[in-house]
């Protein structure tokens, strides 16, 4: 007879870029499990592996620094640990930047939690000739620790050992406490006396962590005492009466005090743990920075990269585009051979030519991912957040935000969410208004169209020039913001340099793939939902001449039209194009590819033919494309995410003037000169 294996929850947590990915898949393989956390759009990594007899779960949690509850990812992370009471935690531990890293597991070690220190990066701390003291760490965290290299698979075995070992309370460690010193200790232990009394929240939350939390002022653990205890007064009181005698005997607030024990704590640990060379002599890192990030070199170097980046992906893209343009030219032909009728128009004209015209863009789309992976795994994107902080504070805001509006460059619904790194509520507002203006790769596809076909020879630049179109305008309305209803100072954080890595082909190609999967599987559903009701309105009445002005969606777009003569382009096809392109940026070409019913291929020639438009008309286009709202997805992630109608609204309704205004002006004044 076999037992069924028995259930171990463990959840992984550590510093951004510590490797809890890695050591995750490295755990999971391909079990893995991805949906979000509930009520919020943060994505929650699930997966299995067994090991011994028991079928281990593993939760990837969000990367922090800390377990305050200052920003949603620590929130997230800490109501894991602290309410779902996973048997296990596994802290992932960067062992080239002990210092910091430690600042989370003490944090863990004060919940109380069942801890499994995973040493990572070990690698890196040998190649700058770090000692590091393994044995002695564990005993004085009081938690196994297992070093390992996660990039390279090293460690996983022993770290399912100390995992079930933990769990079945069989480690040689026995569990710490931190130290805070007679004074704060003494209030501690007050608070924890009365916290005890109350049986049901002692049983939820360790009672000493809670004291700790108060004296921190915790926001979300006072809300918890307030709701969660009939003796929230007497608690509440005396952690007032202690706040006020720390001030007055201490000279700084509780919450100081504390992370300066905690620190000492670490210094002092890793005097005993850690032994670096007498004078770090400059590391590889280092002189690539002398370069990189270098007074006047760096935004000159930074430019000429991304540059770089656009011609690469242009110049190798063009032959893959020229199969898949072929092969749906073929498709689309033999299918309206065989099927004639409006089966074979359905087929032929709507879903072959509206699918297939944004399938096209799947090269170049994937390419730019592809960069933008290894740009941002190999750590040049961390460079670029530091070379841009001074500027950001110019425009009142800082380096952090620098990071989601880079990432608007794939995907502005990814990028919104990555807004949640920042603290301050103003600067994290700020930096997701505007990130609708960052190009993101949806958009590419209208962009290569046109481009094309009215620039043919400059084609590149002003492709390029859309994305720096965006970036300006992106600064200009940061400015107005933060001057008008968003007013603040812009808060000042350590901008972290991170040492450069080599990154993996594997690591480069998840995360394209990570990326480039929700084009495809827009592309795949929503795209050809819109395609087939583009088609149907195309088609109605019936007996229609097939995408006419006298059709149903020419009435419709004959409707919107005029609104849009100012900017230049007030055709009809033009109008619908821009109306469905509020799904998804996509649908914009693919509208185009379904109404005019031609080749991907021709697509742009049909449209500077039928429309009549100039290179003017066609650029002033792509910048109104640029600017209004990216897609439904984002306005949904802005309402999520700010948790407002007001907020979401208001940011549809900007971005669609701005875009009106930009293109109005490209159409007015360039006509001046033209
Ligand atoms: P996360 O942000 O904590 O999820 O970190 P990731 O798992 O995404 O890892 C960040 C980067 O560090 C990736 O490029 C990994 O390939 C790399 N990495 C992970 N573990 C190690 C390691 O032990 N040594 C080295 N040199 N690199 C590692
Ligand atoms: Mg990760």
């Amino acid at each position: 007879m076999t037992m069924s294996p028995k259930k171990i929850t463990i959840a992984l947590v550590g510093n951004p870029n510590s490797g809890k990915t890695t050591v995750f898949n490295n755990l999971t393989g391909a079990r893995q499990h991805v949906g979000n956390w509930p009520g919020v759009t943060v994505e929650r990594k699930e997966g299995n592996c067994s090991y011994q007899d028991y079928n281990i779960n593993a939760v990837d949690l969000p990367g922090v620094y800390s377990l305050t509850a200052y920003s949603p990812d620590e929130v997230i992370a800490r109501n894991f640990i602290v309410n779902e009471k996973p048997e296990v935690v596994v802290d992932i531990v960067d062992a080239s930047n002990l210092e910091r890293n430690l600042y989370l597991t003490v944090q863990l070690i004060e919940l109380g939690v069942n801890l499994v220190v995973a040493l990572n990066m070990t690698d890196i701390a040998k190649s700058r000739d770090y000692t590091i003291n393994v044995d002695k760490l564990s005993e004085l965290l009081g938690a196994p620790v297992v070093p390992m290299i996660a990039s390279r698979k090293k460690g996983t075995e022993e770290l399912l050992k100390q995992i079930v070992a933990e769990f079945e309370g069989k480690t040689n460690t026995s569990k710490i406490k931190l130290y805070y010193g007679s004074e704060l200790e003494e209030h501690i232990n007050e608070l924890e006396t009365i916290i005890s009394g109350d049986e049901k929240l002692s049983h939820q939350f360790p009672p000493r962590w809670l004291a700790i939390k108060l004296l921190e002022e915790d926001k979300e653990v006072l809300q918890k005492i307030r709701g969660g205890t009939i003796r929230h007064e007497e608690i509440l009181q005396a952690k007032d009466k202690s706040i006020a005698h720390l001030r007055s005997v201490l000279g700084d607030d509780a919450e100081t005090i504390i992370a300066e024990e905690r620190y000492g704590f670490i210094s002092g640990l890793l005097k005993d743990v850690l032994k670096k060379p007498p004078i770090e002599p400059l590391t590889p890192s280092d002189k690539i920075d002398k370069v990189l990030v270098h007074r006047w070199l760096s935004i000159p170097i930074f430019l000429a990269l991304m540059y770089g980046m656009f011609q690469f992906v242009f110049t190798l893209s063009v032959p893959f585009m020229d199969w898949i343009d072929g092969f749906f030219g073929w498709l689309g032909g033999y299918v309206s051979g065989v099927s004639p009728g409006w089966l074979g128009s359905l087929l032929a004209d709507g879903i072959i030519g509206g699918v297939g015209s944004v399938l096209i863009f799947i090269p170049p789309i994937f390419l730019l991912f592809i960069a933008t992976a290894f740009l941002e795994d190999c750590g040049y994107m961390a460079r670029a957040a530091f070379i841009m902080d001074r500027l950001m504070h110019r425009i009142g805001l800082h380096g952090r935000s620098f990071i989601p509006m880079i990432l608007g460059f794939g995907c502005n619904v990814a990028a919104i969410m990555a807004c949640r790194t920042i603290e301050d509520p103003k600067d994290r507002l700020t930096t997701m208004l505007i990130n609708p203006f960052m190009s993101c790769g949806a958009r590419l596809p209208i962009y290569v169209l046109l481009a094309s076909a009215f620039f043919t020879a400059h084609r590149g630049l002003v492709v390029f020039s859309m994305y720096l179109i965006g970036i300006t305008v992106a600064i200009i309305m940061a400015l107005i913001l933060r001057r008008s209803i968003l007013k603040g100072p812009s808060g000042h954080f350590v901008m972290e340099l991170p040492p450069y890595r080599l990154p993996t082909i594997t690591g480069v190609l998840v995360h394209m793939w990570e990326r480039g999967r929700t084009f495809l599987i827009r592309a795949g559903t929503r795209i050809f939902g819109v395609v087939v009701l583009v088609w149907l309105l195309s088609s109605l009445p019936w007996g229609v001449e097939y995408a006419s002005a006298g059709s149903v969606i020419g009435r419709i777009g004959s409707f919107i039209a005029p609104v849009l003569a100012p900017a230049g382009f007030d055709q009809w096809q033009a109008a619908v194009s821009l109306a469905f392109g509020f799904l998804a940026k996509e649908v914009v070409v693919g509208t185009m590819g379904a109404i005019f019913a031609v080749e991907e291929g021709v697509l742009g020639g049909a449209i500077a033919t039928q429309l009549g438009w100039t290179p003017l008309i066609a650029f002033a286009f792509m910048v109104f494309c640029l600017l209004y709202v990216p897609c439904v997805a984002s306005i949904a992630t802005i309402r999520s995410e700010t948790n407002s109608w007001r907020w979401a609204g208001f940011a549809a309704l900007y971005t669609i003037v701005v875009a009106w205004i930009a293109a109005t002006i490209v159409f007015q004044i360039g006509g001046l000169f033209i």
